[in-house]
């Protein structure tokens, strides 16, 4: 959805450049076209008779993105009262919803309970009991499934494996048996299933394959112990290519395994796709503010910084960066780095770009999950607003806010 038409870059049929001078820098830009093929894609390899896509909504919780999805159908996978109430505001029902996360406050799972979501994602014993509690004082079971840790090694970066042992999500596969035991002894909750989720940007199929089987095994020990398991949910984490090299297995492959697997259990499965839903269909576009010849290195100064984009400062994470106007001339080596006081703060080193000068403008790629939702004020810098491009318009879905408003927040 974002390519060249001469030498300007376009998201679906828009100039990005014509959009930068409405809306200004920085900015996130979104194409409503590449959510909705993403989309259907998972709708076509999973079908939906038996399984449900819950969007993982940390990945990009904008309203109209939430409002597009759930108009196709999707239901979400949310981690806070927040995420619940934005999910719910966008239309998604709450019968196609899922809570996860391993801090879920009374507030919270009241709200959850009040509304009747599909299932609980319960990721420790207290959880399990706070929940049994709350449940039986509102008088309405709680649908569960308990998160398991299968020990597994997703082989991603260290700070988004969830899988092992030592992470702090779900419970250990072995004393599983024992929790569903006493799960069946509290009146106010109804376990329906096993849910699991091992990482984030997988890029091969072996740990998702280890973690459908162990899956798959544990159903198969539940069920001998006379539980009823109908529902698996195998979480997100599919990989998207960000141009470093490591490229995920295909979607239609990774649904492939997971059929094999899993489908003659006869469960309903649930998906919980964040980033390989949005990651590709959003960029960030900033403008280069000064370019500065160091001793060594030429840097490109641009106005957006780790508070509009964090994750190369908290995973090294690399991301491909392109001139919105292709420039004449031989390739130069450049940093690009914000304006944030912090050496952290660099988006790219030693990338080779077609001559830039200050006041042109990079879009900084793959930047629709885990993007604009980890934004901060961090320096007193307003949060980048968001763009949504639909067939031909543009229109602004997260206002720039001004410097009085931002400061207007504290006292
Ligand atoms: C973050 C998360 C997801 C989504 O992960 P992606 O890698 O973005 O697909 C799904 N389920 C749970 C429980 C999560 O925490």
């Amino acid at each position: 959805m974002f390519h060249y038409q001469a030498d300007l870059l376009h998201c679906e049929n828009l100039s990005v450049e014509a959009v930068a001078r409405q809306v200004g820098t920085p900015f996130y830009c979104y194409s409503a076209e590449a959510i909705r093929t993403r989309f259907r894609e998972y709708t076509t390899v999973f079908e939906p008779d038996n399984a449900l896509i819950c969007y993982a909504v940390k990945a990009n919780s904008n309203p109209s993105v939430l409002g597009l999805l759930a108009e196709m159908g999707s239901g979400a996978d949310v981690v806070s009262a927040g995420e619940l109430h934005s999910a719910l505001a966008a239309g998604i029902p709450a019968s196609k919803i899922v809570f996860s996360g391993v801090g879920k406050t009374v507030s919270e799972m009241n709200f959850a309970l009040e509304r009747g979501i599909f299932q609980f994602n319960v990721e420790s014993e207290p959880e399990l009991e706070r929940l049994n509690q709350l449940a039986l004082s509102v008088g309405k079971p709680a649908r569960v499934s308990i998160r398991v840790n299968p020990d597994i090694d997703a082989r991603t970066h260290r700070k988004i494996t969830t899988g092992k042992s030592e992470n702090k999500f779900g419970i250990p596969a072995s004393r599983a048996i024992e929790i569903y035991e006493q799960a069946r002894q509290f009146k106010g909750i109804e376990t329906q299933g096993i849910s699991m989720h091992i990482g984030s940007q997988l890029t091969r199929l072996r740990p998702f394959e280890q973690a459908f089987n162990a899956l798959a095994a544990l159903t198969g020990q539940l069920r001998a112990a006379g539980h009823d398991i109908r529902v698996l949910d195998i979480g997100g984490g599919l990989g998207i290519d960000y141009g470093d090299g490591h490229s995920p297995p295909p979607l239609e492959r990774y649904a492939r395994l997971a059929r094999q697997i899993l489908d003659p259990l006869g469960c309903r499965l649930i998906i919980e796709p964040g980033r390989s839903l949005l990651g590709t269909a959003g960029i960030l576009v900033t403008e280069i503010q000064y370019v500065k010849q160091g001793q060594e290195r030429t840097f490109l100064i641009v106005d957006a910084g780790m508070n509009h984009l964090l994750r190369p400062a908290l995973y090294d994470a690399w991301h491909d960066i392109l001139p919105v106007r292709k420039t004449q001339g031989k390739t130069l080596e450049y940093d690009v780095v914000g304006p944030i006081c912090e050496t952290g703060d660099s988006f790219a080193t030693k990338r080779r770009l077609s001559p830039m000068t200050q006041g042109d403008l990079l879009a900084v790629m793959n930047t629709g999950a885990y993007g604009a939702v980890m934004g901060s004020f961090y320096n007193s810098h307003p949060l980048a607003p968001e763009v949504l491009i639909d067939q031909g318009e543009f229109r602004i879905v997260r206002k720039r806010i001004g410097l009085a408003q931002m400061i207007a927040m504290d006292s």
